[in-house]
């Protein structure tokens, strides 16, 4: 079996030295919004600034802003300058103004395409990126459509002479399964799959790359990796912040499909999956997928599901609103802040080891991580009061902040005749590794423009687990009740239920 993203030799490359991207452009629609100002901006910068870019790299900036060029350069100049990762010099950011352009108009606006179709020729021209040109999409996402129709029209998508035209579309694929294959029939009828590249963040992540490097390269961890030894996963995704200004695009949206659907279940298949045959994106892609397919929805939703809203509580020492009562959200709004799901694999491998995901806004702390949480050993030779104290042996894969992997076990109490308590033995990336990870987008703009794409989700993926949630959130749906939590704590009574039915407990990270 073969698919157009095998490609034997680049598995043979060394991987150890980056590769610099060939001559080409990148147009990002919605360049003066949140994401493209904090985001991609600063990441195309560190890009420049770490000589990964091609000397004659051209950004082109489209918007509907009052902007002209120059207004434009001061907008990136300044996003670059104060949120680049890597120290600003100004002949790095001269060089990349060079390369600069501007589009003025609205998605619908025909002559605003017209004009980056010319503007795209001309750069070209002046600047050699030789018809390599990626469009970054963003937007909201109900505009995903209209300019990917737009690009068509005007004939941005097509290629010629060994050129390339990508795609980039960014989170949220769809709000249901139904409109994630609609989306995905606008997008491939004007793209090829090699070409549409969907953007997860969190694969982006240092951490989460490791999560292959740590279970396949090392000896000692795969042979307990299983339900001989493996009790249960817990994958936490938590936020201290409330929904802030984002109220538009987060009320109806709500945690489990803002962030289980991709994120979460993105990690859920990395903790999961088998050993791929290869790294490259096909076979990474088949080893996710099965996971994904086997994952099952909980049959009873009522027992196996939590969701709720946060209420006005105290968060990072000052008082805050509820979500009811932050700006723009209706009175009655039932959408949640918090979800946690019980997922089984049915697998030979997981069989009898949930998964538990939850994610939350306004919760005791910013933390994402996975814990592999293990049986207890099968006898223990010790008193009772001595192993009154000790857990279950856990290995926590801190995503962020604080990133590194901690191996939670029992230890004797010095001084005692015997007892036993938990300690940690902690891998922290800072103390091991001088170099300083690199922001997400960097690494996945840069793979944009590599055409390496095995660290953007394929939409098969996108729809199987749109598969998992679409029973959830159907069934939550149907209810104009929903729990609630205070601001500040680890989410709601009915979570702990749900975990504690299982005779589990959530961890407090
Ligand atoms: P945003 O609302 O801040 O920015 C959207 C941009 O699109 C704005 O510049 C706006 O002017 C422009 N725009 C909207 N309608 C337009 C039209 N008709 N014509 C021309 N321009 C128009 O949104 P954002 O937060 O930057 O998010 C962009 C995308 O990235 C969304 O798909 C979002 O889901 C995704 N995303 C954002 C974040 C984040 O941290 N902000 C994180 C992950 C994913």
């Amino acid at each position: 079996m073969t698919s157009a993203y095998v490609n034997p030799l680049r598995d043979d490359q060394d991987r150890r030295l980056p590769q610099i991207a060939g001559p080409c452009s990148v147009t990002i629609f919605g360049i003066t919004g949140d994401l493209a100002t904090r985001k991609l901006i600063p990441a195309i910068y560190d890009l420049a600034n770490r000589g990964l870019l091609p000397p004659g790299f051209s950004l082109i900036g489209f918007a509907r802003q009052d902007l002209d060029l120059d207004g434009f350069i001061k907008l990136a100049y300044e996003a670059a300058k104060s949120r680049a990762r890597t120290p600003f010099r100004e002949e790095v950011w001269k060089q990349l103004e060079a390369g600069i352009r501007f589009v003025r108009g609205d998605f619908s606006d025909d002559l605003a395409f017209a004009e980056l179709a010319r503007t795209i020729a001309a750069v070209d021209d002046e600047r050699g990126t030789g018809g390599n040109h990626a469009f970054y999409l963003s937007i909201p996402p109900g505009f995903f459509p209209q300019v990917v129709g737009q690009l068509k029209e005007h004939g941005l998508a097509e290629v010629s002479d060994g050129s390339w035209r990508r795609v980039v579309i960014e989170k949220p694929f769809g709000h249901d399964l139904a409109s994630a294959k609609e989306l995905n029939k606008i997008v491939s009828d004007v793209f090829p799959r090699e070409s549409v590249f969907r953007i997860d963040h969190y694969l982006g992540k240092e951490t989460v790359q490791n999560i292959l490097a740590f279970r396949f390269a090392n000896g000692m961890f795969e042979p307990i990796w299983n339900s001989n030894y493996i009790d249960h996963v817990q994958i936490t995704m938590a936020e201290d912040i409330g929904i802030g200004g984002r109220a538009g695009y987060f009320d109806g949206i709500g945690a489990a499909r803002d962030v289980i659907q991709n994120h979460l279940l993105q990690l859920m298949a990395l903790v999961a999956m088998e050993e791929p045959v290869s790294f490259n994106a096909y076979s990474l892609r088949i080893e996710k997928q099965k996971v994904l397919a086997s994952a099952r929805t909980p049959e009873r939703i009522d027992l196996h599901t939590a969701r709720a809203q946060y209420t006005a509580g105290w968060a990072g020492g000052e008082h805050v609103a509820g979500y009811l009562e932050e700006a723009d959200i209706p009175a009655t709004s039932t959408t949640e802040t918090y979800a946690a799901i019980r997922l089984d694999v049915d697998t030979r491998r997981w069989a009898g080891v949930p998964f538990y995901l939850r994610a939350g806004k306004r919760l005791g702390r910013r933390v994402t991580e996975v814990a592999v949480v293990f049986k207890r050993a099968p006898h223990q030779p010790f008193t009772k009061t001595a192993t009154e104290e000790l857990g279950q042996n856990a290995l926590v894969m801190r995503i962020q902040p604080d990133e590194g992997v901690t191996l939670r076990f029992g230890s004797k109490v010095p001084g005692t005749a015997m007892e036993i308590r938990d300690v940690n033995m902690d891998f922290a990336y800072g103390g091991s590794f001088v170099e300083s990870s690199p922001e997400a987008y960097e690494r996945l703009i840069l793979d944009v423009l590599l055409g390496e794409p095995p660290l953007f989700p394929q939409h098969e993926e996108v729809e199987l687990s749109w598969e998992i949630l679409d029973p959830i959130i159907e069934k939550w749906s149907r209810s104009s009740k929903i729990d609630t939590y205070e601001s500040g704590t680890w989410g709601p009574a009915s979570a702990d239920a749900m975990i504690a039915r299982d005779g589990r407990t959530w961890r407090r990270p």
